[in-house]
Order: C-alpha cells, then sequence, then structure tokens
C-alpha cells in the first residue's frame, strides 16, 4: 500500500524538493484514531497459539462434522446480499445466509483490513438480527467483534445488518450518491471456525448502476473460494468508465471513477501498460487471467493511495494532483502493481493466517513495503518513464529523509515495521520516535541490490531474489520467514559475504547506513551540504478557528528551553501578527536570528524568546564519478537498466 503522505514524499523527491514532514504530518494526521483496549502484542500472539490449538483439536473431530453438516447443506458457499439501493444514505443492508449451520456458529467482524491498523469495524454495524429456519434466533455478543448463535443446528441460518459507510477510497468503503466503492472486510461477517468455506455476493444497486470486481463474476453477482480472497477484492459500484487492455496472455481492466475532462484514457493507458509490460518482464511471470485497476480521482479528497490486491489494486489521488504530477500516479501504480508478487503472493508467513480481530506481526514491512518501493522505482527508470537524473534525485531524497530522523539511530527498521500499528495517531511520526520502513526499506532494497551485484561481478542481482522467492514460496504456495529470505540471497549470492552482517546491522540494528560504500560499487558518490536554514524547535498548524497552534514542542530545543509549551496559541511571531504556522515561514527567518513569539496560553498572554537554531539537516546529492572502473561500469550499468551480466552478453 500507499498512503497519501508516502506518495507526496515521492512526488516531491521527484522534483528533489525537501520539506514535505510538514506535509506527513498534517496528512497523517487525518487518519482515524480510535483507542481499541485489549489489541496488544500479548494478546495477538496469544490468539494465534488460540487459533493452532482449536484448529488441532478440531482435527480429530473435523470428518464427523464435515459428514454431518455435509447433510445440512454446509458445502453451500456463504450467501451475501448487499443492497446500494439508497446510497445517499451511506447505508448498505445486508443479508448474510449460513445453509447447514452448525450448533453455536460464531460469527466475527474484522477490526481491521488492508491499513496496519486496528479500525474496529464494528463500530459501523447496527440493527442486527437473526433468524434460524424461519423463526427469531438470539445472537449472544461475546466480545467486540464476535457472536454467537444458539446451540442448535440451522438449516439455514441468517444475519440481517445494516452498515454505516463513509468513505475514503481506497483504505475504506463508501456509498454515496454518485458511486460505492466496497472493502467486504468493512461490511461482511465471517465464520471464524469456517474461513476456508466458499462465499457468493450479490449486489442490489440503484438504476443504471453497474458493478465492477476483482472477483469471478457469475450469473447473479460474484464468487470466491474463501472469505480471505473475498476481502482482499474490493468492488466498485456506480457509472465508471471501463478499459482494457490485452498484454502477454492477461487482461488488464482499468475502472475509472472520475470526471473524463480531468486524464486522458491514452496517456492513462500507455502508463499503466508500459509498467505491467516491465515489471511482468522482471519478474518473468504473470501469474493471473485478470487484473484490475481501480482508479478514483475525486476533486476533494481528505487524502489518497494506492492499496494492493492479489488481483488488483485500487489507487486514489486527487484530479488537481493528475495535472501537477502525473509521475505521482505512476509511481503508485508502480508500486501497487509490484505487490501482486511481494507480499501478495511472496507473503511472509508471519501475515499468515490473517487475524483480523488483533492484528498481525508486521516486522516484515521493510521488505513487503520498503522494496515494493525500491522495485517500483526502479521500474519507472527501467522503463525509460524517469530519467537516470531524476532517480539519483530521487535516491539522495530518499537519503535525506532517513538521515533527518534521529529515531534512526534507535528504531530498526523492522521494529518500525512492528510497529506500524501505531501510525494511527499522528504523535508517532514524531522524527525523534519512529523511522518508515518504506524509506529505509527502500533504501535497503538498493543497496542489497549493489552488493549482490557487486559481490558477483554483476552476475545476479535483487531481480533474481525475487524470482527466486517467487519460484520457491509464490509457486508453491508456501510462506517465507526471515530466514528463507536471507537463504534465497546466500543461494543466489554464494559470493555476498555480508549478508548475515547486513541484516544484523542494517534490519534488526541501527548501524548508520554506509552509503558511500555501497554506491561506490556503481562508480556513483554521495556529495553532502548542510541545509543551513532555521531551526524552529516546534511544529504547530492552524486549527478549525483560525488559531496558529503548538502540536510538538522538540526536546532540548531553543524553543523548549525558552518555555513553549504544547499547546500555545502564537499570536504575533516578531510583531507580526501570525496567520500561518511558522514552519511554513521558514522562507523568512534566518539561523541565529532573534526569535519573538506572543504566545497565549490559559487565557495569559506571553512572550516567548530565543535565538534559532541551525538546521542540523542535510542535503544530499548522488553523482556519478568522474572515471569509473571497468566493474564499477558493469554494476551501474546492470542496476539501472536492471540487467545481470549474462543478459547484456546476451543482447551485444
Ligand atoms: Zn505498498
Ligand atoms: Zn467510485
Amino acid at each position: 500500500m500507499l498512503r497519501d503522505n508516502e506518495m507526496i514524499a515521492s512526488f516531491t523527491t521527484r522534483r528533489n524538493q525537501k520539506g514535505n514532514l510538514g506535509v506527513f504530518s498534517a496528512s497523517r494526521a487525518l487518519t482515524p484514531s480510535t483507542r481499541r483496549p485489549g489489541a496488544s502484542a500479548i494478546g495477538n500472539r496469544q490468539s494465534k497459539i488460540g487459533n493452532q490449538v482449536i484448529g488441532n483439536r478440531l482435527a480429530g473431530c473435523f470428518l464427523l462434522l464435515s459428514l454431518a453438516a455435509t447433510s445440512l447443506g454446509a458445502s453451500e458457499p456463504i450467501q451475501y446480499q448487499l443492497d446500494l439501493r439508497s446510497p445517499a444514505s451511506h447505508r448498505v443492508e445486508v443479508v448474510m445466509t449460513v445453509g447447514g449451520a452448525s450448533p453455536s456458529t460464531e460469527f466475527q467482524f474484522p477490526a481491521w483490513n488492508n491499513l496496519y491498523q486496528i479500525r474496529d469495524f464494528a463500530r459501523t454495524v447496527s440493527d442486527l438480527t437473526a433468524e434460524c429456519d424461519g423463526g427469531q434466533e438470539r445472537l449472544a455478543r461475546i466480545d467486540l467483534e464476535t457472536w454467537r448463535a444458539e446451540a442448535k443446528p440451522c438449516a439455514k441460518l441468517s444475519l440481517r445488518y445494516d452498515v454505516y459507510v463513509s468513505g475514503p477510497t481506497p483504505f475504506s468503503s463508501d456509498v454515496d450518491g454518485t458511486h460505492a466503492f466496497l472493502n467486504f472486510a468493512m461490511l461482511l461477517f465471517y465464520l471464524p471456525r469456517e474461513r476456508e468455506r466458499a462465499v457468493h455476493v450479490k449486489l442490489l444497486v440503484p438504476d443504471g448502476w453497474k458493478v465492477a470486481s476483482l472477483l469471478e463474476e457469475d450469473a447473479d453477482g460474484f464468487h470466491a473460494p474463501n472469505y480471505d480472497l473475498l476481502v482482499d477484492s474490493p468492488a466498485e459500484a456506480g457509472q465508471f468508465q471501463d478499459y482494457s487492455y490485452s498484454q502477454a496472455g492477461a487482461t488488464y481492466r482499468v475502472v475509472v471513477h472520475a470526471d473524463p475532462k480531468d486524464y486522458s484514457p491514452d496517456r492513462l493507458l500507455a502508463s499503466l501498460s508500459r509498467i505491467t509490460a516491465t515489471e511482468t518482464a522482471l519478474m518473468r511471470d504473470v501469474p493471473f487471467s485478470r487484473y484490475t485497476f481501480i482508479l478514483h480521482f475525486p476533486q476533494e479528497a481528505p487524502g489518497g493511495g494506492g492499496m494492493e490486491h492479489r488481483n488488483g489494486a485500487a489507487i486514489t489521488v486527487r484530479a488537481r494532483g493528475l495535472h501537477d504530477h502525473w509521475e505521482g500516479l505512476e509511481s503508485v501504480a508502480a508500486h501497487e502493481f509490484f505487490h501482486l508478487w511481494n507480499v501478495k503472493r511472496i507473503r511472509p508467513q508471519l501475515l499468515e493466517p490473517i487475524d483480523y480481530v488483533h492484528g498481525n506481526d508486521t516486522r516484515d514491512l521493510w521488505f513487503c513495503e520498503g522494496v515494493t518501493s525500491t522495485y517500483g522505482e526502479l521500474a519507472l527508470l527501467r522503463a525509460g518513464m524517469v530519467s537516470r537524473k531524476a532517480f539519483y534525485a530521487h535516491l539522495a531524497s530518499a537519503i535525506s529523509e532517513l538521515q533527518s530522523r534521529p529515531a534512526r539511530l534507535f528504531q530498526s527498521v523492522e521494529l518500525s515495521g512492528l510497529e506500524a500499528w501505531f501510525e494511527k495517531y499522528s504523535d508517532y511520526f514524531r522524527p525523534e520516535r519512529s523511522i518508515s520502513y518504506y524509506n529505509k526499506g527502500e533504501l535497503l532494497g538498493y543497496l542489497l541490490d549493489l552488493a549482490l551485484r557487486h559481490a558477483t561481478g554483476n552476475a545476479v542481482g535483487l531481480d533474481d531474489v525475487m524470482c527466486r522467492l517467487n519460484d520457491d514460496f509464490a509457486r508453491r504456495g508456501r510462506y517465507y520467514t526471515e530466514t528463507d529470505l536471507r537463504n534465497a540471497m546466500a543461494q543466489v549470492a554464494p559470493t555476498f559475504g555480508g549478508l548475515e552482517a547486513f541484516f544484523a546491522d542494517y534490519v534488526s540494528g541501527t548501524r548508520e547506513l554506509d552509503y558511500a560504500t555501497y554506491l561506490n560499487y556503481a562508480g556513483l558518490e554521495l556529495e553532502s551540504q548542510s541545509a543551513g536554514s532555521a531551526r524552529l524547535g516546534f511544529e504547530s498548524s492552524v486549527d478549525s478557528t483560525s488559531q496558529v497552534r503548538v502540536d510538538y514542542v522538540e526536546r532540548h530545543s531553543a524553543a523548549a528551553q525558552a518555555g513553549l509549551a504544547l499547546g500555545d496559541i502564537l499570536q504575533e511571531m516578531n510583531g507580526q501578527p501570525l496567520r500561518d504556522s511558522p514552519g511554513n515561514l521558514l522562507a523568512q527567518l534566518k539561523p541565529e536570528q532573534d526569535m519573538k513569539l506572543q504566545v497565549l496560553r490559559g487565557g495569559n498572554v506571553i512572550e516567548i524568546e530565543y535565538r534559532l537554531e541551525t538546521n542540523g539537516e542535510t542535503n544530499y546529492r548522488v553523482k556519478e564519478i568522474s572515471h569509473p572502473s571497468a566493474e564499477q561500469l558493469l554494476v551501474r550499468e546492470g542496476w539501472l537498466a536492471g540487467k545481470t551480466a549474462a543478459a547484456i552478453a546476451k543482447n551485444n
């Protein structure tokens, strides 16, 4: 996935601009912040062990149960009917029917999906009733997410309920007078003991609406082999534009909900088809017959981003963003498309089985997300959609981003992934508290690729590791562990002696990345320059009453020592009334300059004075060295063009 903040980072870095941190915290603050008791790591672990115990205990009597259940219809798919015919109400009426329900059937509603955030979807469910063979059924509420039917079997057990749905795309569901975008984990219960059971979905839509789904369609809806695949397959209903193209034996469907004036279909299909061609060639694989992009280009949206699925991706970019940064859409599409392998098929064991209540252990996200960003960027470069110069600028900017965050010295990239669940709290994003597994993971992808190519004289690169993982795990239906990941690299490049140290220092450790050494393998060098701008020592934002409020004061900063506090309202800066955050006025301020703030605190006006410090941040630049050796050139050309020695020899 890629959230708006990551996309913005990508846009700005493409233009080699700094200062995206303000945008980061602003857009991140928009994510919902619900607090759920009991979702601790311990709870998570217990629940997983619990599932396994239940699985083992049930194994013995499974045959008996399934024989009994078959006669009652348990082999029938679970039926879901979703009524969307009053879309302006933001309500979906759902009927779920379970044939051959066993006694005390439990129903569970996911607490999360897509985003690695507990979002308590059950909060949107209301008017829940149940029927057993035509008679009223009493449901006992077991916990926040779980309901239990009575202790008698039902040939036909149905639930009826109503879900309130209010966007935004692509991480939530959205229903309004113009369309419906459905993430089924936010709408549909599952049977915790029968998640493997087939499902069938029927949508009742307003007149004139079409439906597009990532699932297999049939006469009266669509179906999936199990609940996990169902909720990994969003659907769009409405009056969207519908395009398709064929490539290497597969069909690509492109569903666009937008004002047709906001984009050129030719340009869109040209961009997408170059991306899909480049990445399928890179992976030497087309593991689907149909892949669907569901695209939203709204005029107004609180955010945007991309969400990967096994057989498609949902992407939202503001219409204005398309005009200003078409390459931003290309970047997110290249990232999401690569996920069809990395995370969806090449999948860490820790993400399975999915625990829809407590969440899963996400410490592998540096690889699942970060290395997906590595490949998103490399694919655009190798497809000729971005220049080498722009790629170097992007790389330098990614380095600047990591080096600007003091948390890199104590939070490993593995822990940054594990703690992804804190990202619903905006204060977690403080540079002193966290790093981004997208950012550092992307950099580690580049460094690993360079190290593998250097160690083997460009005989192999990270592409070969991805293909090996695809062969050994994805195609065999196995999930990988971190040990498997290291083994795959060792098998592909036995001469890369630094592998264990790389993981110990850079993945589970917090050693500073040795950019110079790795870039030098490709005859590149890193130039650094002090940014030399003024350091405010605090962050602020304009609240709904147009007051400038201090959101965060950096520890040990001059502002903190002068007594500035969280929640202070800034009225004047250096004698001038303030209407904007000082962070947006940095161009007017110089290091060592006197700063005078008039502050409103608890009804009193206070003067805060201090001397502005110099920002310790560094700007980086990646450049080619003047006289690279033949070996360095081999690695550089191999890396940037995505070729290994054997392939280059073949082409010459
Ligand atoms: Zn992603
Ligand atoms: Zn839509």
